[in-house]
């Protein structure tokens, strides 16, 4: 196999071990004969790969008892409309932190249910683009909720406070593109949710980690397939579950214990990181307006000073294994995502190719 390394934004790099393991089972899975995705979700072979990756799932994030883990379909824009449709009872408002491209989408999606207060985090901090602190976000007396975007995948932004807004509040975030990259205190949310195709697994799985006590409120109109009650009633069960997506996330979870859970991780992203900021921050070839307090670890928007070598770039960094850094089209330049699978020897290799760039085209 020939080695690559993707920095896709989503869907994402795997594990190659994952993938190996995957391929070595796909035709014959536990002696069945068959690959896990054509037998049954309720046979107790897939019951015990929802049970475990539940478990380790637990363990990786440290969910308390008091929480119920969802394994849904939908992805992240599904939960901008199962969020109201659960959580909204008899409020009319909810609190939406703006803080770019995807925040900005669950408000609009969140129109149709209710009338967001959206608080625009969005500032200047000496040129550079940077989110109010949490102390200066006020959230609404008797909103639903109050709803972030930890980590804005397309503007690179990222917010890595723990929330601390007392009892009444109860925070909602979107952690499609930062979960299990870092330590999190679960306790601080009411619901987290995330999208799988970027850290977690492939497409076509959502996480659901929501507080017990929000459950048993979703609205009439609210389509069962996205009611935390019921799936949580039928243990994710309610419809087929995506059931290969969910059996890779069950390996990924696995691979990730076996590297030493979260804070293993959390240290090798930050040095993956600091060396491809660092890489940036040193010339005037590249340039990242991402203020440093703000600056996304998951991924990495990046320009070149003179866009007329951005295709020569993405061609010759394509040549040379390092794929899928053309940066979002609404923001254009370079994007490099480096999720948990992504080692960090691909980071190297990016930096290395781009201090090679440079020298022969700076
Ligand atoms: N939220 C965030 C932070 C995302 O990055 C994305 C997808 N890139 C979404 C939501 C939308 O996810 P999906 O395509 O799974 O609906």
């Amino acid at each position: 196999m020939t080695q690559v390394y993707n920095f896709s934004s989503g869907p994402a790099m795997l594990p190659v071990d994952v993938l190996k393991l995957a391929q070595e089972e796909l035709c014959d899975w536990q002696g069945l004969g068959t690959s896990v995705m054509e037998i049954s979700h309720r046979s107790k072979e897939f019951i015990g790969v929802a049970e475990q990756s539940e478990k380790d799932l637990r363990d990786l994030l440290q969910i308390p008892d008091n929480y119920r883990v969802l394994f849904c379909h939908g992805g992240g824009r599904g939960q901008f409309s199962a969020l109201p449709l659960n959580l909204l009872g008899d409020k009319t408002t909810a609190d939406y932190v703006d803080g770019g491209y995807w925040a900005a989408s669950a408000v609009k999606e969140a129109k149709k249910y209710l009338t967001p207060n959206v608080i625009d985090a969005k500032i200047t901090v000496d040129g550079k683009r940077a989110l109010k602190p949490m102390r200066e976000w006020q959230p609404t007396p008797g909103a639903a909720w109050l709803h972030y975007c930890p980590n804005e995948t397309i503007d690179g932004i990222a917010i890595d406070e723990t929330p601390d807004f007392g009892d009444d509040v109860v925070v909602a975030a979107d952690f499609s593109s930062t979960i299990l990259s870092r330590a999190i205190d679960v306790s601080r949310f009411g619901l987290i949710y995330a999208g799988a195709q970027k850290n977690i697994g492939p497409a076509g799985l959502t996480l659901v980690i929501v507080r017990e006590d929000l459950l048993g409120k979703a609205s009439k109109a609210c389509p069962s397939i996205l009611d935390y009650t019921v799936l949580n009633e039928n243990g994710s069960m309610f419809n087929t579950p995506p059931t290969f997506a969910w059996y890779l996330a069950g390996l990924v979870f696995k691979w990730l214990k076996g590297k030493g859970g979260v804070p293993a991780m959390e240290a090798i992203n930050q040095q993956k990181a600091a060396l491809l900021y660092g890489t940036i921050d040193r010339s005037d070839f590249y340039r990242n307006d991402v203020a440093d307090a703000n600056r996304s670890r998951m991924n990495v928007p990046f320009q070149l000073a003179d866009s007329k070598l951005d295709a020569l770039f993405l061609e010759e960094s394509f040549a040379a294994g390092l794929h899928a850094l053309k940066g979002h089209r609404v923001v254009g330049g370079m994007r490099a995502s480096i999720y948990n699978a992504m080692p960090l020897e691909g980071v190297k290799a990016l930096t290395d190719f781009m201090v090679d760039f440079e020298r022969r085209h700076g």
